[in-house]
C-alpha cells in the first residue's frame, strides 16, 4: 500500500471522477475558444498536473506558460500577500488567457493574479479552477470554468501539497487533521 494513503482521512475525488470532470472543462473550453488561440497560464506550483491534464482534454490550438507565485501565511492557509517567482514568458497582449489555478480558498491570490495579468493588457482573461471552496472566500472573486466546489477542509493530491509532499496522489483527499494541526 502507498505509505502517503495513510495520512488521508478521505478520499474526496478518485482519479476517475476527475478525469471525466477534466475532459468536460476541456470540451467546453474547447467550443468556447473555436478560432482563438488561448494561453493557457498555470499557476505553480499546485496547478501542474491539472494543467497537463486539461491541456491534453482540449481539442483546439492552445499555448501553454506559467507563473509562480508564492503567498505568505500559515501552512495551511494564505495571507493574501502574493510573490511572484516565476513571471510569465508568453507576450499575452491581445490574447485569450485562461489561468489555470487548482484550488480557490480565500480568493486573494487569485484576485491578485487577475490583477498582474490584466495589467499586460490580454484581449480577454478567464479563469478556470478544479477547487473552490466558497464557504472560505474572503473576497468576492468569480471564475469562469470550476471543476468541484467542496467544503472548508484541507485537501490533498493531484499536484496539492502539504509542506510539499503529496502531490503525486492520484487522487484528492482530505489530510488526517493530526498531522497539521
Ligand atoms: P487563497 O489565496 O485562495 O487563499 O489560496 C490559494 C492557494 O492556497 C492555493 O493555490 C493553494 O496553493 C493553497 N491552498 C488553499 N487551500 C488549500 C488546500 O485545501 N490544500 C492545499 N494543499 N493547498 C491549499
Amino acid at each position: 500500500m502507498n505509505k502517503m494513503n495513510c495520512d488521508i482521512s478521505a478520499v474526496l475525488f478518485d482519479e476517475y471522477k476527475i478525469q471525466t470532470r477534466i475532459h468536460e472543462l476541456g470540451l467546453e473550453i474547447s467550443n468556447s475558444y473555436r478560432g482563438s488561440i488561448p494561453v493557457l497560464i498555470g499557476i505553480l506550483k499546485g496547478g501542474f498536473i491539472f494543467l497537463a491534464d486539461l491541456a491534453r482534454s482540449i481539442t483546439i490550438p492552445i499555448e501553454v506558460d506559467f507563473l509562480a507565485i508564492s503567498s505568505y501565511g500559515s501552512n495551511t492557509s494564505s495571507s493574501g500577500v502574493v510573490k511572484i517567482r516565476k513571471d510569465i514568458d508568453i507576450d499575452i497582449s491581445g490574447r485569450d488567457v485562461i489561468v489555470i489555478e487548482d484550488i480557490v480558498d480565500t480568493g486573494l491570490s487569485l484576485a491578485y493574479i487577475k490583477d498582474y495579468l490584466w495589467q499586460h493588457k490580454p484581449a480577454s482573461l478567464k479563469t478556470c479552477v478544479l477547487l473552490d471552496k466558497p464557504d472560505a472566500h474572503k473576497t468576492d472573486v468569480t471564475f469562469d470554468y470550476i471543476g468541484f466546489s467542496i467544503k472548508n477542509e484541507f485537501v490533498v493530491g493531484y499536484g496539492l501539497d502539504y509542506a510539499e509532499k503529496y502531490r503525486n496522489l492520484p487522487f484528492i483527499g482530505i489530510l488526517k487533521e493530526e498531522l497539521y494541526r
